[in-house]
């Protein structure tokens, strides 16, 4: 394969992850740089300018909150953060500190470069989330969305939304298939400076069910995803060849 290298810099101070990231991501092509802590974190970022930052949570001298906030003042690189534990993403993504994704230790590498290849593309092909609201009109299955004229069309009824509903449906529409945290949600919905209880969020999506799902208790257009966020799913395509009179 001659594609372009992709570096991807690991912040880490555990030998033995750094030992089985470096081969592990190597032998998928990736050019692994590595760095131990925070401070040697931010040198190497602007001396290497990595694609991608895979950056632990807990490091000595900079943690890893810190160190994504100082890069996030300057680039927009996609950052994936590593937590200690599944239970410690929650608070992560809650300090809003505008990470592409999370994963919890202990992980497997294959899953970690799923991951990693998953936001790159994303970071690759889309726009920034949520650049593309304004405009023109949103349509995923049955369910479409005029951002100009504010109106909102579900299984060809008209429906009236409330504002911060119908930002988020557009917010949703205009990134469906793909996962939104909950601070990108909030942030873009309710402001960066938004200290509200972030149940806010969660409500405010029971009612876009209530409106949007054909059976709102067991949703399969806005599915949650655990410890992240959430997704407005693509409708199945239907298979070439299926014959609905079969
Ligand atoms: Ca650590």
């Amino acid at each position: 394969m001659n594609a372009p290298t992709t570096t991807v810099l690991v912040v880490e101070d555990e030998e033995s992850f750094v030992e089985a990231l470096t081969a592990g991501l190597g032998r998928e092509g990736f050019r692994v740089q590595v760095a131990r802590d925070g401070a040697q974190a931010l040198m190497l970022f602007s001396a290497v300018a990595p694609d991608l930052v895979l950056l632990d949570v807990m490091l000595p001298k900079v943690s890893g909150i810190d160190v994504c906030r100082e890069i996030r003042k300057t680039s927009k690189v996609p950052i994936i953060m590593v937590t200690a534990k599944a239970s410690e993403i929650d608070t992560v993504v809650g300090l809003e500190v505008g990470a592409d994704d999370y994963v919890a230790k202990p992980y497997r590498v294959r899953e970690l470069v799923a991951r990693i290849r998953a936001v790159l593309r994303r970071a690759h092909d889309a726009e920034p989330v949520g650049d593309d609201v304004t405009g023109e009109v949103l349509t995923v299955g049955d369910v479409s969305l005029d951002p100009e004229r504010h109106e909102v069309l579900i299984r060809g009824e008209d429906v009236s939304l409330p504002l911060k509903e119908f930002e988020l449906l557009a917010l949703l529409l205009a990134n469906a298939g793909r996962v939104l945290p909950r601070d990108t949600l909030i942030d873009r919905v309710w402001g960066h400076d938004y200290v509200g209880d972030t149940k806010t969020l969660d409500v405010h999506i029971k009612r876009l069910r209530a409106k949007v799902e054909e059976d709102p208790s067991s949703p399969s257009r806005i599915v949650t995803i655990r410890g992240l966020g959430y997704k407005y799913e693509r409708p199945k395509a239907p298979k070439p060849g299926d014959d609905p009179a079969g």
